[in-house]
């Protein structure tokens, strides 16, 4: 008899971030799509999602990838979380990005993300000495040797699980800080670019574990002068990308700055300790956007000002955001009238 191993992979009900959780089901036929996996349930009383006297919530498989860990057939399910009726859980952010998906489908919204990260051993962060710091800011970013980068075998190893998972990652860099790095997912529709980076997140912790190295997505991991963890957020729609596009883009920005506060909400806990106006970021409290400007609220990236088109970054998001929740503010806000 065959025996598949099925890895079901789900948000938790944490607050004010949730956490990844996963366990394995074995089945005994092939999984390749969402039909061939069949629904399952958890101890929600375990995962902030339940009381103990009542405390199944439902895993409903949403999207199924070939489990690069495993090697195939085994696959990686993530699900959302339904209530034991099989209504929406209140920690599932997913099912509202689905009805605004299909609501805009019309304007072909496309996402890029992307996700920085810091790697830490041993609760330090990597390439901090046990006393004291580092040298300071300046050669890490795209950087090379062993005074530079620090998780180099982590990062490659992610990026191949990735990719043999067939998440689309189109890359990945050294940051600013040591030991803290970046991969891209995108550009992709709302509920894909969503699905794929809490897929990608998962398989980073996962190969974390191989290594003895913590993933941390906190907005601010070290105080002072090393840059904080962002999930810039690049957006387009069909108009935007179409000749004369960024008339549309301008629209946008005006859209958005009305909804600042808004989407600061949804942008991250403790992302204040983050936006402070310095390390390549506009404070919290202002909104700006503008051609090639890190020190924006929104960029124009300066090939969309040129070519007239093409896509703008919304640079508040923070490492630790819910792409389901981040992707649906920005299109409540930009595809709504
Ligand atoms: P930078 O570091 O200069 O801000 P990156 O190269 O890290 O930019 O990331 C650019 C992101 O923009 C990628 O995730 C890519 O998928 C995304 N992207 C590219 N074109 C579009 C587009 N038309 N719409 C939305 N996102 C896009
Ligand atoms: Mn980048
Ligand atoms: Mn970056
Ligand atoms: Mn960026």
């Amino acid at each position: 008899m065959m025996s598949i191993k099925a890895e079901y992979i789900w948000i938790d009900g944490y607050k004010p971030t949730a956490n990844l959780r996963s366990k394995t089901k074995v089945v005994d036929h092939f999984i390749r799509s969402v039909a061939d996996a069949p629904e399952w349930s958890f101890d929600g009383s375990s995962t902030r999602q339940a009381e103990g006297n009542s405390s199944d919530c439902l895993l409903k498989p949403v999207c199924i990838v070939p489990d690069p860990m495993r090697g195939e057939p085994n696959v990686l399910v993530l699900c959302e979380v339904l209530n034991a009726d099989g209504s929406v859980h209140v920690s599932n952010n997913r099912a509202a990005l689905r009805i605004l998906a299909e609501k805009y489908a019309d304007q072909d919204a496309w996402f890029g993300i992307e996700q920085e990260y810091n790697l830490y051993k041993n609760k330090m962060p990597l390439g901090f000495p046990e006393n004291g710091y580092p040298a300071p800011q300046g050669r890490y970013y795209c950087g090379v040797g062993a005074n530079a980068i620090f998780g180099r075998d982590v990062v490659e190893a992610h990026l191949s699980a990735c990719l043999a998972a067939g998440l689309k990652l189109d890359g990945i860099n050294a940051e600013v800080m040591p030991g803290q790095w970046e991969f891209q997912v995108g550009p992709l529709g709302p509920l894909a670019v969503a699905d794929h980076l809490w897929l990608s997140r998962w398989l980073l912790n996962r190969i974390g574990e191989n290594f003895g190295v913590e993933v941390k997505l906190e907005p601010k991991p070290v105080s002072g002068d090393w840059n904080g963890a962002g999930a810039h957020t690049n957006f387009s729609t069909a108009a935007m990308r179409a000749a004369g596009g960024i008339k549309v883009i301008e629209e946008a920005c005006q859209k958005l700055r009305v909804k600042h506060a808004e989407h600061i909400k949804v942008y991250g806990a403790g992302n204040e300790k983050r936006l402070t106006g310095q390390h390549e970021t506009c404070s919290i409290n202002d909104f700006r956007y503008g051609v090639s400007d890190r020190g924006a609220s929104i960029r124009i990236p300066i090939h969309t000002a040129k070519k007239g088109c093409g896509y703008l970054e919304d640079r508040r998001p923070a490492a630790n955001m819910d792409p389901y929740q981040v992707c649906a503010k920005l299109m409540e806000t930009v595809c709504g009238e």
